[in-house]
């Protein structure tokens, strides 16, 4: 049975969090003189919300969930980390990934002196759960799952997450990072049937705003209160908060790059697998494409000296020679695709 309680650090079940100043009064005043805040407009002379209820409310009737069911950070990444500072105890507890995935859950883990246990995708890079779930022990915390994975580009089995999310007891973190650009449904649909799943999403992708640093995470409000318990107070300043709520205002922007990034995609996957560098293409939900390559530092630094720079993988887990091309505007793709044709050519008349 998951036992949230049992789940969490014991300093942290008992942590009384800082109380600020817009936490104690955040109704609406003629005179704000209770936060030692400079009164004349700069425009950014006033502490933000600390719980972001503006933008929470609209993410509520956007993603059908409810306000307390969503936590926001600066980045994806902030929420990552408050995982493990709410329930890894360092020195003694660990978690379990897949592995190749997202790179910033072993970070965080090692930040956080927490064990990190990699579980090897199978060749196809679907994930077997069993052998996840034969990996957990009595010290696991959590599990990280990544779907549409990074930098793989397929989407995690629908049964395989079901499988983790009801045998496992402890937490499953799922990122949905790119799940905007897939045909699966996100799991937060389940979110009030599943107690011990926090899934991610964030601004960064889809939505365009990878500059503001907002990251979304999705669970039950129990979790939720212990992640907002245990943040800065102020994590979400000012500039990104009114940035998100005039994109709030844009979603056709959104939804219009999100069919031209697919339609991209789907151009790109249909044109590179006649271009000779390229060996293999693996397929892809996300707003990118793993390929493979002979020489894959070759050809990426090809690519850098005529000014265009793609993610060299050769050297993760399972990734030997890939190179992770992120779909751009139509013509930066077809700047790529033409980089790709010469590179081909210029190598075969070498040989
Ligand atoms: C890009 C990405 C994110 C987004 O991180 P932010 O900190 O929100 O910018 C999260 N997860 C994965 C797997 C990603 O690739």
């Amino acid at each position: 049975m998951f036992n949230l309680d049992r789940l969490t650090r014991a300093n942290i079940r008992v942590l009384k969090p800082y109380s600020s100043a817009r936490d104690e009064f955040s109704g609406q005043a003629a005179v704000f003189l209770d936060a030692n805040e400079n009164p004349f407009n700069t425009p950014c002379n006033r502490y933000p919300d600390p719980l972001q209820r503006a933008i929470k409310q609209q993410i509520a009737g956007i993603r059908h969930v409810r306000p307390d069911q969503i936590f926001l950070g600066n980045g994806s990444d902030e929420p990552i980390d408050l995982i493990f500072r709410a329930f890894c105890e360092p020195g003694i507890d660990n978690v379990v990934a897949m592995e190749p995935t997202y790179g910033m859950y072993s970070v965080a883990a090692g930040i956080n002196d927490i064990v990190y246990r990699k579980v090897l995708l199978n060749d196809d890079f679907s994930l077997d759960a069993d052998r996840l779930l034969r990996t957990v022990d009595r010290n696991t915390k959590a599990v990280f799952l990544c779907s549409p994975n990074n930098p793989t580009g397929n989407p995690i089995q629908e049964q395989a997450i079901e499988k983790i999310v009801n045998r496992f007891e402890g937490l499953v973190v799922l990122d949905e990072a790119y799940n905007d650009f897939s045909d699966q449904p996100s799991w937060l649909s389940r979110l009030d049937k599943t107690p011990n799943l926090i899934v991610l999403q964030t601004f960064s992708k889809a939505w365009g705003l990878a500059g503001i640093r907002l990251g979304m995470a999705f669970a039950s409000p129990e979790i939720i209160a212990l992640l907002t318990k245990i943040k800065y107070p102020y994590n979400v300043n000012v500039l990104t908060q009114r940035a998100v709520l005039e994109a709030l205002q844009h979603r056709d922007r959104v939804e219009e790059w999100i069919r031209t990034l697919r339609s991209e995609r789907e151009r790109m996957a249909s044109i590179w697998p006649k271009i000779p560098c390229i060996e293999k293409i693996f397929p892809s939900e996300a707003n990118f494409i793993l390929i493979r390559t002979a020489d894959p530092q070759a050809l990426y630094d090809y690519l850098t000296a005529r000014g265009i720079i793609v993610r060299n993988r050769n050297s993760v887990a399972m990734c030997q020679g890939c190179l992770r091309l992120t779909i751009g505007t139509p013509a930066e793709n077809d700047t790529l695709t033409e980089a790709l044709r010469t590179y081909s050519s210029d190598t075969s008349s070498l040989k």
